[in-house]
C-alpha cells in the first residue's frame, strides 16, 4: 500500500508544532511519510524579533535550525521556497522541485499590512522576519555613524529620530528596545543623548488594545520613563525618505520609519488558485475581505473551506469561533496545530474529527529587557516579576520544540551570554575573562594531586603488609579518635585560629556509615591503591587539560569525602573552590580538551540517545533534504 504523504507548509509556530504533534500522533505507523517544508533552515521566534533588532540579543537567539527540532524524529525537512500549489495534482511547487502529498497543513503565516499608506512599502522597515530583524539592526547602527559625523544639526536630527507605527506589542516590544539600546549607541559613536528621539506614532486612542487599561497606562508611564514619546491618535498618511505626514497634516522628519501597524496573510497565500470546494458556505463579501488579507477560510475541523485534504493553521486561518476572528498571536498557532494534527490522524484513520475550541491564556509584552506588562489568567504583573514569567513562557514554549537544549541557548542568549546589562540581572552573569587565565590554576590543581599521590606511596599505601585505611572501619567512637593522626591542635584563649586543623575534628556519621556498610569487603590494600590511583589519574587529567570538567567535578567530590572523613584541612579548602572554577572548560585553553572535546561531541551527536533526548552539543548532524 502505498504511504500517506503529509506535508506542513511552513516551520513558524504553527507548522513545527503541527508536524511534532504529527510526528507523536504517527509514531508507529510505518505508512505515513511526514515533511515539513520552508524557505529557511531554521525556525524564526518572531515574538522575539525585536530583540535582535534593538541590539540586545545575538542574531543566533531568534533561530532554532529544523536539524536540531527534527533530529532523531520521522519528521523530514525540506529547505525551499513554494511558489504554488496545485490542488487537483496535490503538488507544492517550487522552483526546483515538486512534491506531492495527500494531506495538507497550511502554515505559511502572515506579513505587516500597509492599508495601502503612501509611501510604506518603499520607504519604511518591517519587523517580520529574520532577515527583517538584522536589516533594522543595522540600519539604526549605521544612522549612530552617520550622524557622529554630520555637522548640520538639522540633518543630524533627522537621523537621530527613530519613529514606531503602531502600539500594538510589536510596536511597543520594539519602542522599549530601542529606548535601551540608546545610552550605549550614544556612547559608542559619541552622540549626545539630547539629540535622539524616539517616537511612536498610534492611530488609535490607546496603546496595546490587547491589554487591560491599567496594564496599558503602565506600559505607557514604562516608555515615557525610558525617554520615549507616543503619540496618540495620529494616523500615518504618508511616507518619504524624508519623513512622514500624519492625518492632521503635521509633518516630521526622520530617516527611519518602523511600521508594525497590522497584518494581512502571507502574500504567497493570496497568489494561490483555489478550488471552489464548499467556500460557497461563506458570504460573497466575507470571501472578499479573505481574498483581499491573503487569508485561508477553514471550517470549524480547520480544513480549508477550498479543499477539505488542506488544513489551515496559524496566522493565516480564517475563522471565527463564536462569531470572532481568531486572532493571530502564538496561541492561535499553537492550538490549532493541535487540533489539525489530531484530526488528520483521525482523518487517516476513518474516525470523527474534532471540532477547534480556542483556549487563551493572555499576553506579555515587554518594554526593555527588564520590564513586562501581563494579563495573563487574570493575573496582572508588571516589571521584572512580569519578565520572570516571559522568561518562564519563551522556556515552556522552547523545552516542547528541541527540549534542553533549546532552553540551554535560549538563557544563554537572554542571561548569562549577553554581552551587555541588558538582561533580568544586569551583566553579572556575563562579565568573561579568557580560559587561559585559568590554565595556572588548573595545573596547580592538578600538580596537588599528583603530590598528594606521590606523598601516599612515599609513605607506603603501596605496601601489601601495611594498612594505611584500617582506621576508617574502626568502631565510629574510635574512629573519632583518629583525628590525632591528624595533628589537630587545640586551640587555646589567645592562640588565633589553626588554619591547620581539619574542617571537622571527627568524620561525619554519614561517612562512617557509607564505609561500613559498603566497603567493608574491600581489601585494605585494594583501597590504598585506588585512593592513590585516582589521585593520580585526577591529577594528570587536571595538568593536562583532559576531560577538565569531569576531572573537576572528580576533584570536587574527593575533597567533599576528604572533609567527611575528617581529613581536608581549613587551609586545603580552595581545593574545593578550585574545582569550581576550573569546571567551565579550562581544558581547552593550553589543554588536551581542545583537541579530544570536538571529536567526543561529534561522536556523542551522532548517537541515537543525543538525538530522541535533545542533549546533543551545537548542531546535530544534518538530515534534512
Ligand atoms: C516582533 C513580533 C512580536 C510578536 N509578539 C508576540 C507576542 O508577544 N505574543 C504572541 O502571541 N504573538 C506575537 N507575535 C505574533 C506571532 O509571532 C505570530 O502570531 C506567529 O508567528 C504566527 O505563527 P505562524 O506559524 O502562523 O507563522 P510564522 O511564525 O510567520 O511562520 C510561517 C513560516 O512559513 C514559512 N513560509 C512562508 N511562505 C513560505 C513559502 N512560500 N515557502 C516556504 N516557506 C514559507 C516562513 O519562512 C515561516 O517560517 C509577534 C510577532 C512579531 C513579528
Amino acid at each position: 500500500m502505498p504511504k500517506v504523504r503529509i506535508a506542513v507548509l511552513g516551520a513558524g509556530y504553527a507548522g513545527v508544532h503541527a508536524a511534532k504533534t504529527l510526528n507523536k500522533l504517527f509514531k508507529s505507523s510505518s505508512d505515513v511519510e511526514l515533511t515539513i517544508y520552508d524557505k529557511n533552515p531554521f525556525h524564526t521566534l518572531m515574538t522575539e524579533l525585536h530583540e535582535v533588532a534593538g541590539g540586545r540579543c545575538e542574531p543566533d537567539a531568534v533561530r532554532i535550525s529544523l536539524a536540531k527540532i527534527f533530529s532523531g524524529k520521522r519528521v523530514q525537512f525540506v529547505v525551499d521556497r513554494i511558489n504554488d500549489i496545485k490542488f487537483t495534482e496535490r503538488q507544492l511547487v517550487s522552483e526546483k522541485a515538486v512534491y506531492e502529498w495527500d494531506y495538507l497543513v497550511m502554515a505559511v503565516g502572515s506579513e505587516p499590512e500597509f492599508f495601502g499608506t503612501a509611501g510604506v512599502a518603499e520607504h519604511a522597515f518591517t519587523l517580520w522576519s529574520y532577515d527583517d530583524a538584522l536589516r533594522l539592526r543595522e540600519h539604526v547602527e549605521a544612522q549612530f555613524l552617520k550622524a557622529s559625523r554630520e555637522i548640520d544639526v538639522a540633518r543630524r536630527q533627522t537621523q537621530l529620530t527613530f519613529a514606531v507605527a503602531g502600539a500594538g506589542f510589536t510596536g511597543i516590544e520594539m519602542m522599549g528596545e530601542l529606548l535601551e539600546w540608546k545610552p550605549e549607541l550614544c556612547r559608542e559613536y559619541g552622540v549626545d543623548p539630547q539629540e535622539v528621539k524616539i517616537i511612536n506614532v498610534e492611530a488609535m486612542g490607546d496603546i496595546l488594545p490587547h491589554l487591560s487599561p491599567p496594564q496599558r497606562a503602565k506600559a505607557m508611564r514604562q516608555v515615557q520613563k525610558l525617554g520615549g514619546e507616543i503619540r496618540l491618535n495620529a494616523a500615518i498618511s504618508e511616507v518619504s525618505p524624508e519623513g512622514f505626514t500624519v492625518n492632521d497634516g503635521t509633518f516630521t522628519a526622520c530617516e527611519t520609519l518602523i511600521w508594525t501597524c497590522g497584518v494581512r496573510g502571507c502574500s504567497f497565500a493570496g497568489s494561490l488558485t483555489l478550488p471552489e470546494g464548499n467556500s460557497a458556505v461563506l458570504p460573497e463579501a466575507e470571501l472578499a475581505s479573505i481574498r483581499k488579507k491573503s487569508r485561508l477560510a477553514t471550517n470549524e475541523y480547520l480544513q480549508s473551506v477550498n479543499d477539505e485534504r488542506v488544513y489551515v493553521i496559524g496566522d493565516i486561518t480564517w475563522h471565527r469561533e463564536n462569531g470572532k476572528l481568531l486572532p493571530q498571536v502564538v496561541e492561535t498557532s499553537l492550538q490549532t496545530a493541535e487540533t489539525a494534527a489530531h484530526n488528520i490522524a483521525a482523518a487517516v484513520a476513518g474516525q470523527p474529527l474534532k471540532v477547534f475550541r480556542s483556549n487563551y491564556h493572555g499576553f506579555l509584552v515587554s518594554v526593555g529587557s527588564k520590564y513586562v506588562v501581563a494579563d495573563v489568567m487574570g493575573l496582572k504583573l508588571s516589571g521584572r516579576t512580569g519578565m520572570v514569567l516571559k522568561h518562564l513562557v519563551n522556556l515552556h514554549y522552547l523545552w516542547g520544540v528541541a527540549g534542553f537544549n533549546s532552553c540551554w541557548d535560549y538563557l544563554q542568549h537572554h542571561i548569562f551570554g549577553l554581552k551587555t546589562n541588558r538582561s533580568l540581572i544586569g551583566s553579572h552573569a556575563s562579565v568573561k575573562s579568557p580560559m587561559y587565565w585559568l590554565v595556572p590554576l588548573r595545573m596547580f590543581l592538578g600538580a596537588t594531586w599528583i603530590f598528594e599521590s606521590v606523598n601516599k606511596i612515599l609513605q607506603g599505601w603501596l605496601d601489601p603488609h601495611k594498612d594505611m585505611v584500617g582506621w576508617m572501619f574502626a568502631p565510629a567512637t574510635k574512629a573519632g579518635a583518629t583525628t590525632a593522626l591528624h595533628a589537630v591542635k587545640k586551640v587555646l584563649p589567645g592562640d588565633g585560629f589553626d588554619l591547620h586543623q581539619p574542617v571537622l575534628a571527627h568524620p561525619l556519621g554519614l561517612f562512617t556509615w557509607v564505609i561500613h556498610t559498603f566497603a567493608s569487603w574491600v581489601p585494605h590494600y585494594w583501597m590504598q591503591i585506588g585512593i592513590v590511583g585516582a589521585e593520580m589519574a585526577l591529577g594528570l587529567a587536571l595538568l593536562g587539560g583532559l576531560f577538565t570538567m569531569l576531572a573537576a567535578d572528580a576533584s570536587f567530590l574527593l575533597s567533599l569525602v576528604f572533609i567527611a572523613a575528617g581529613l581536608l584541612s581549613w587551609d586545603q579548602l580552595w581545593l574545593l573552590i578550585a574545582a569550581v572554577a576550573v569546571k567551565g572548560g579550562a581544558g581547552k585553553s593550553l589543554g588536551l580538551d581542545y583537541w579530544v572535546m570536538p571529536w567526543l561531541q561529534r561522536q556523542w551527536n551522532k548517537t541515537r540517545l543525543a538525538k530522541k533526548t535533545y542533549l546533543y552539543l551545537d548542531e546535530p548532524v544534518q538530515k534534512g533534504r
